[in-house]
């Protein structure tokens, strides 16, 4: 007997035909004689419509009221879920966050989880009960509140569930079949990977992925709980995370025959559309500018992500410099920016939210050479030009057009030997 955290998204609990579904398959796993904890998200974009709810009746909605309201759309799956469960012969009891004792900090929309006292669902287990916990949510011991973990928390509450409780293994239904080598949708002879390393999802995640969210894979990267990204609507085994030091199972190797287990020097294709690239033009080029320049955009609050900076004309000593950050950030960073030209002595600024980031992730890269020229060689071969390089240990990402992106994402897969046999089959699903 396992015990085994299972966590349901938004679109795999999106109406009644859908929770029915879901709890047949929890049935299933207690059939066959293990213990379940499931997590769930609210049913579908109930969050969303929440959202734009709250917006309605104030222009700024009160943090902890916000919280109050994103918190009930949780409420409302995990109760029909438990009932849906009652309806089949079996025993389930529903938790809230606070109930679960997932317990955070004060933050408001965004809280972080400091301890989990899983008592009342412990108790429930060893009644032989199945434990639904409503995602995303948390309760705050010094303010009495509820809080919620910011979006796609669910997945977070999933891990530090299977953490607290000591899981075998943390299964994150979606509606896509596991993680691919790249976005099916984008390059559609991506492959399902069998394996991938939670240092290898972070930057996948951290660069556009979104399969899987940061937060979860640290928590579980952290606490050692294996994750199990897996698709609602089929049997078939999806992608196992496995943290440092981790192997798998060999009771849950199984069906993965067939595919790759040894480790591929890069394990994938990550895409983001989601940057915009700032030049200020003709910066002084002399100690202390980038500082300067960077302090103002640290202040602004905007999350700088690849900086260059050009060789400076020698008839003029100035330079340009670069840098990336969120496309919704871009504004407030150019009016502070703006409001400093006299002091920092730029001549101008250029805002060009065209952009695409390609990434590719591969912890074999510490030990192989020439990674880089491969996926250089193959961008210039399809003629599309780089504009901005940047690389970490097991990543190296480029800045392309945004038009260029798509096709970009599929030379580089092609090169790297990603390509499969056949086209993905794509749910069209968000992975959520
Ligand atoms: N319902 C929340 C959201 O949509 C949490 C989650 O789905 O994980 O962000
Ligand atoms: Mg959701």
């Amino acid at each position: 007997m396992a015990l085994i955290v299972q966590k349901y998204g938004g679109s795999s609990v999106a109406d009644a035909e859908s929770i029915k579904r879901v709890a047949k398959r929890i049935v299933d796993t207690r059939r066959a004689g293990h213990e379940v904890v499931v997590a769930v998200s609210a049913m579908g974009d109930t969050t969303d419509e929440l959202l734009d709810l709250a917006a309605e009746v104030a222009p700024i909605p009160a943090p902890r009221e916000l919280d109050m309201l994103l918190s009930s759309g949780e409420r409302i799956s995990m109760a029909l879920l438990a009932m849906a469960i009652h309806s089949m012969g079996f025993e389930a009891r529903s938790f809230t966050g606070s109930q679960a004792g997932m317990i955070t900090d004060a933050t408001h929309g965004a809280a972080r989880i400091v301890d989990v006292t899983p008592i009342r669902l412990r108790e429930a287990l060893d009644e032989g009960a199945i434990v639904i916990v409503a995602g995303f949510q948390g309760f705050n011991r010094d303010t009495r509140d509820i809080t919620t973990l910011g979006r796609g928390g669910s997945d977070t509450t999933a891990v530090a569930l299977a953490a607290a409780l000591d899981a075998d293994v943390c299964e994150i239904y979606s509606d896509v079949d596991g993680i691919f080598t790249a976005d099916p949708r984008v390059v559609p002879r991506a492959k399902k990977l069998g394996v991938v390393s939670a240092e290898e999802m972070l930057e996948l995640a951290a660069n556009g992925a979104k399969v899987l969210y940061i937060r979860a894979v640290e928590y579980a990267r952290r606490h050692g709980v294996l994750i199990h990204a897996r698709s609602t609507f089929s049997s078939a085994v999806g992608t196992f995370v496995l943290g440092d030091g981790m192997t798998l199972p060999d009771e849950l190797s199984d069906g993965q025959e067939g595919e790759q287990m040894e480790e591929p020097i890069v394990a994938g294709v990550a895409t983001d559309l989601s940057q915009a690239k700032i030049t200020i033009i003709g910066v002084p080029d002399v100690p202390g500018k980038a500082a300067e320049i960077f302090k103002i955009i640290a202040k602004s609050g905007a999350n700088v992500d690849m900086i260059v900076q050009n060789v400076s004309a020698a008839a003029t000593g100035r330079t340009d410099i670069s840098f990336t950050l969120p496309k919704a950030d871009a504004a407030t960073a150019l009016k502070a920016l703006a409001g400093e030209q006299t002091a920092v002595g730029f001549e101008s600024l250029v805002h060009d939210d065209q952009i695409g980031k390609l990434s590719v992730v591969g912890a074999g890269m510490r030990t192989h050479s020439g990674v880089s020229a491969t996926l250089f060689e193959a961008l210039s071969v399809a003629g599309i030009n780089i504009e901005m390089i940047s690389t970490s240990e097991i990543r190296i990402s480029v800045v392309v057009r945004g038009d260029d992106l798509a096709e970009a994402a599929r030379v580089v897969h092609r090169a790297y030997g990603l390509d499969g046999d056949v086209e993905a089959v794509v749910h069209a699903g968000t992975g959520r």
